[in-house]
């Protein structure tokens, strides 16, 4: 059996202020000012719902982002420099506190323009993101260096006074995907922010409608010009010029593992500083002694949440040898019991995926799978009709060495995996070029930080899973990624240290 769609409630009839925005929607946001983009290129973006083009917005190209990062460069120089800590503070938080005012706005934005469930976007993403915004703004007044005594071996007599300083890196670029446009917009810019850098954003060419009207909110909150510059551009193109920039003095990415490297590659020439938050395919882990309804009901919104479209999903459940048959049962009844629809009704579970092509590559990986020998245990194709819907998938009878076990999907799929002993469990649970997140379901408390010493993922989730907070740092081992997001640790990627050493 397999999940259905329910079509029955597809008439609707948008908010005013989003029908609002999408008959304004279309230029860049450059130094304060809304342009076109100087070619005249433009780019379509689609409600994967449906497929109907929603708007017409400007595709930015290496002219645009030239002009983005010399406002940028302007603004850094500019007032923005001059503002106390405690003024950039007010301006992030007032940021929040708009976006916070227009939550129902940003939350039907989104769910049209990426397919996840409004209710998700509106109890999830934005209070992830105005949270993200105010945790951030809560530091600008708290970035301190250190004063230190010198040991000098060759001058032992001399005395100084030394300090470090911590100051902003300067121009930062930043290239977001589109599983979670506006809070990876507000992940991205709070730390740039609140360290005192300026900005050049790149929402992803599939969800760029809530980052621009997060820019029409930057304008109206009052920070200097140039501040924050957000050009929706394609990759190859805009994202590429962002990266080889040498007016950019770091860029902060999302997205693929493959990007992620030819990211590092261009930004070679003027070797500016990177960050990475790459893919994953993190194991979720069901020992024998875990309370398996949880498990198994973990297990499932592990992967099926935001329809699979998520870094850490769970990917990967390996369940104990005793378990791993009610396990696999009960994560297909879970599926089937999603209700698969119109994410703007809050009845719907699964919305469908973001692209036709994101649709297609999902569709290619499952049949390939299912060719090389695995079984779909429930779904395991697209759903008929328009929009990119595709069913929540549980595969069993896969091999460790496949690529169904190996490659990201990045859709709702999920692999169910049986082992015998932790051993073996962290032999299969760490077998992967990733590193991103892992789960642990148990009720055994040795046994929970036994396995989370094993795990070799930037997270380890005991009893819970996709579990985010501002300060609780996120990102990956291995080629999951370069740094963390949010916390303390998010804020250091925007600093840089400057020692200071006076003679006496
Ligand atoms: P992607 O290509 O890595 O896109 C992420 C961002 O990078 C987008 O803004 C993209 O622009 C931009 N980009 C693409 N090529 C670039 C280049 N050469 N230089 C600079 N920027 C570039 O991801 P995708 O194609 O949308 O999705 C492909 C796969 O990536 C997914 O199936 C999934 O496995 C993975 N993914 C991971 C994450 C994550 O959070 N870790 C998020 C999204 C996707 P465009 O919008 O024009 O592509
Ligand atoms: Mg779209």
């Amino acid at each position: 059996m397999s999940s259905t769609l329910d079509r029955s409630t597809t008439t609707r009839t948008l908010r005013r202020d989003v029908s609002a925005f999408l008959g304004r929607v279309g230029p860049l946001l450059i130094g304060g000012e809304w342009v076109g983009s100087v070619s005249g290129a433009t780019l379509d973006t689609v409600d994967p719902s449906t497929g109907e083009t929603l708007a017409t917005v400007a595709a930015a190209e290496a002219a645009d982002i030239d002009s983005a990062v010399a406002a940028a460069r302007r603004a850094l120089g500019g007032p923005w420099s001059r503002l106390l800590p405690a003024q950039r503070s007010t301006l992030i938080w007032r940021l929040a506190d708009l976006l916070e005012a227009n939550i129902e706005e940003f939350a039907e934005l989104e769910s049209l323009d990426q397919g996840k469930p409004r209710i998700a976007a509106l109890t999830g993403d934005l209070p992830l993101a105005i949270g993200q915004l105010r945790y951030m703004a809560g530091w600008t007044d708290k970035i301190t260096g250190d004063s230190l005594d010198l040991s000098v071996p060759y001058d032992p007599t001399a005395r100084f006074h030394a300090y470090t300083k911590k100051e902003p890196v300067g121009v930062v670029g930043q290239i977001i995907p589109w599983n979670f446009p506006i809070n990876m917009a507000a992940w991205k810019i709070a730390p740039a922010l609140a360290a005192g850098c300026t900005v050049v954003l790149k929402p992803a060419e599939q969800t760029p409608l809530t980052a621009l009207r997060l820019g029409e909110l930057i304008c109206e909150v009052g920070f200097p010009d140039g501040v924050v510059n957000i050009v929706p551009g394609y990759g190859e193109t805009a994202g590429a010029a962002i990266a080889r920039h040498p007016g950019v003095d770091k860029v902060a990415f999302t997205g693929s593992t493959e990007v992620g490297r030819e990211i590092l590659a261009a930004a070679q020439g003027n070797l500016k500083k990177v960050s990475l938050e790459l893919g994953g395919k993190s194991p979720n882990v069901i020992l024998a002694d875990a309370d398996l309804d949880a498990a198994i009901a973990g297990a499932a919104t592990g992967i099926f949440f935001n329809k699979g479209e998520v870094c850490s999903a769970g990917s990967r459940v390996y369940a104990h040898d005793s378990v791993v048959a009610e396990v696999a049962k009960g994560m297909a009844e879970a599926a089937e019991t999603l209700r698969i629809g119109d994410p703007l009704q809050d009845t719907t579970d699964l919305g469908p995926l973001v692209s036709t092509e994101q649709l297609h590559r999902v569709s290619t990986m499952v049949d390939e799978g299912v060719r090389a020998g695995a079984e779909a245990l429930t779904g395991g194709g697209p759903i008929d009709g328009p929009g990119f819907y595709y069913s929540p998938t549980v595969l069993g009878d896969v091999a460790q060495n496949s690529d169904i076990v190996h490659n990201e999907i990045f859709g709702p799929v999920v692999t169910v995996q049986s082992f015998g002993d932790t051993a073996e469990l962290a032999e299969l649970a760490n077998d992967s070029t990733y590193g991103l997140a892992a789960g642990v379901w148990t009720r055994d408390v040795s046994a929970a930080h036994e396995v989370a010493a094993r795990m070799k993922a930037g997270t380890v989730w005991v009893n819970c899973y996709n579990v985010f907070s501002s300060g609780l740092p996120f990102g990956g081992y291995k080629q999951s990624g370069w740094g963390r997001e949010q916390g303390a640790a998010a804020l250091e990627l925007y600093l840089e240290t400057k020692s200071v050493c006076i003679q006496l």
